[in-house]
């Protein structure tokens, strides 16, 4: 049966089920295929009016995957990956979301979804030892387990600036872009921030503007794409023996790049010119695996310093006017916040049209109706983009407003910061499980990777339960607090807790400083395989 977006399976939201999962994207589709597979009815509650998730919302211009699409798609079905095929290295929005439709329909998903429905509010009943899910549409669903499949990187942070509602120009957040496209033909645009949404954006926006104004708080670090048509041979290859290409991505510490590990040797370890030799190598060909020329960078300041100033260096020799060229080099350890891939980024500030405005020193001090002042200066535009990220990890759990143990709030439960046992369960919500939740590898990692997964690990946990009397499952407190405590002395030995990045929530004004994403997907793997073998161990299960 082929379903219209938007008028699927309403009936279904007045039922009770197994298994209700909050979000399609790629985690709440493979958890819908994996109900599928174990006989589990399921009910999947998106918001938006189809699949697709991050690649559904995020349609800026130039926006594309940063892992090559090769390893950034699903690996459960053989006949999928043989039958599927990208057009380029790091595929573009329009073809990441046709893939989601595809696999949509061919894994017969939207039977178990329904569309344009948010939900508000879900309650764990221990009477009845279920939850009960409710939408802005008014329906109350019921079910033994609640999958949140909200995603990392869907809850956009929108900064509120003085007097911001007075801007009479366009509006737009990179994580929400219309689909009708926006036309910049003729348009004074400002874009506020330089993460990888604006790194992707800003090359393009500038071809089209009129002018482009770039307000930058936080020079990045960027490394070039090196785009292109994917190469068939290099396809045939990898074909030739998926599930051991498979294998070895899986095998790595971000579940991507097997075939280019990291170089055992540190950077110290070589000559001036053998480092710079090596660098070149991967700044020609490596995309993100560009800090994998040594292994030390993300541990020693002195490596780092040394990593960091090959990038400045190539930002001098791109970008011609040198006081533009030392503003866009970046000062913070290199790879603390997430490294960009990017086309013709550093370039694009050698048009005419473009102008660089730092804001380090003088934040952007209010909105106008005809534009951005910052530093006494008025920039006028006629649209502001957005590309100021997210409320990463957290944002979307704590939207849902989700209550567990004795009407515990998630929100209060998760106060000083968020409290998961191997980022799949949070102690006081009993069989609620977090797909790619804070504590596990997540967004370190190839995310398609971790979400398979932590959906299989679920998958395997629900039939364990079944097979063995158990309804109720739930993180015990101190495997939980030792946990913790484990993912932040893993991040404590490395320069991650460094800089502002998001993967401590210091983007958003007033959000606890926590170390969110354990570091090393392959040794996490390990552990979670050893906790399901070991009678699933800091959990407790009951009748
Ligand atoms: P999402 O795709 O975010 O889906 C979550 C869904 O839940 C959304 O559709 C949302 O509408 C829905 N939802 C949330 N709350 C509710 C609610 N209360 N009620 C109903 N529905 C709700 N990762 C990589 O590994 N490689 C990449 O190259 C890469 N590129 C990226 C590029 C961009 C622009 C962004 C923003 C992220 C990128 N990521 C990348 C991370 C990306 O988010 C993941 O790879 C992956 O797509 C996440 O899938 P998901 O299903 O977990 O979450
Ligand atoms: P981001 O990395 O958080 O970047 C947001 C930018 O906005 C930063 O430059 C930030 O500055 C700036 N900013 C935030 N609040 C501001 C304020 N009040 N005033 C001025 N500037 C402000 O967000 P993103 O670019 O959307 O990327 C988020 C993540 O999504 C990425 O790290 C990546 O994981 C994923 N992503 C991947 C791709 C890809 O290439 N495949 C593309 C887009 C996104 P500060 O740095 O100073 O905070």
């Amino acid at each position: 049966m082929t379903l219209v977006a938007g008028e699927v399976n309403r009936q279904k939201l007045s039922a009770s089920v197994d298994v209700v999962i909050v979000g399609a994207g790629f985690a709440g589709m493979y958890m819908v295929h994996k109900c599928h597979e174990l006989g589990l009815s399921c009910l999947a509650i998106e918001k938006g009016d189809d699949v697709g998730g991050t690649w559904y919302w995020n349609r800026y211009p130039g926006a594309r995957c940063d892992v090559p699409s090769l390893e950034y798609s699903y690996q459960f079905s053989e006949e999928l990956q043989r039958e599927w095929h990208w057009s380029e290295k790091y595929a573009t929005q329009p073809e990441i979301l046709r893939y989601a439709q595809h696999v949509a329909e061919r894994f017969d998903l939207k039977r178990d979804m329904v569309f344009e429905t948010t939900v508000t509010h879900a309650a764990w009943n221990d009477d009845t030892s279920s939850w009960c899910v409710d939408t802005d549409r008014g329906d109350t669903v019921h079910a033994q387990f609640l999958v949140m499949a909200t995603g990392c990187l869907s809850s956009a942070n929108k900064p509120r600036f003085p007097d911001d509602e007075t801007f009479r120009g366009e509006v737009y957040h990179t994580g929400s872009w219309p689909h009708d496209g926006v036309d910049f033909t003729g348009k004074r645009v400002a874009v506020i921030g330089t993460g990888s949404s604006g790194l992707q954006s800003i090359p393009l926006i500038a071809e089209q503007a009129s002018h482009l104004t770039v307000f930058q708080r936080t020079a990045t670090y960027s490394v070039p794409a090196n785009n292109g048509p994917n190469d068939a041979d290099y396809e045939a290859k990898v074909m030739a023996d998926i599930a051991g290409f498979r294998a070895r991505n899986s095998a790595t510490r971000s579940a991507f790049g097997g075939d280019f590990p990291t170089n055992e040797v540190s950077v110290f370890d070589v000559d001036d010119d053998e480092r710079h030799r090596m660098l070149e190598e991967r700044w020609d060909s490596s995309g993100l695996l560009f800090l994998g020329a040594f292994n030390d960078v993300l541990m020693s300041d002195t490596s780092n310093e040394a990593v960091a100033e090959f990038v400045r260096e190539k930002i001098r020799g791109i970008v011609k006017d040198p006081v533009v060229a030392e503003k866009l080099a970046p000062r913070q350890t290199i790879g603390c916040k997430r490294l960009c891939l990017d086309t013709n980024y550093y370039g694009t500030f050698n048009r005419d049209n473009v102008t660089l405005v730092d804001i380090s020193d003088a934040p952007i001090d209010r909105l106008t109706p005809n534009g951005v002042v910052t530093g006494g200066v008025e920039y006028e535009v006629d649209v502001i983009v957005y590309a100021t990220g997210f409320d990463a990890m957290t944002g979307s759990f704590l939207k849902a407003n989700i209550h567990g143990r004795g009407g515990l709030p998630l929100t209060e439960a998760w106060g000083a910061g968020p409290l998961t046992y191997l980022g799949l369960n949070s102690h006081g919500f009993p069989n609620m499980f977090l797909v790619t939740g804070p504590g596990s590898p997540s967004v370190l990692t190839n995310m398609i990777v971790s979400i398979e997964q932590h959906v299989n690990w679920i998958g395997e946990c629900i039939s364990h339960m079944r097979n063995n009397g158990h309804r109720i499952i739930e993180a015990q407190e101190q495997a939980q607090a030792d946990w913790v405590a484990y993912v932040n002395m893993i991040a404590g030995y490395t320069l991650f807790p460094t800089c502002n990045s998001w993967y401590l929530g210091a983007n958003v004004p007033g959000k606890p400083r926590v170390f969110m994403p354990l570091l090393g997907y392959s040794d996490y793997v390990a552990r979670c395989e050893q906790v399901a073998a070991t009678g699933y161990a800091g959990f407790q299960l009951s009748a």
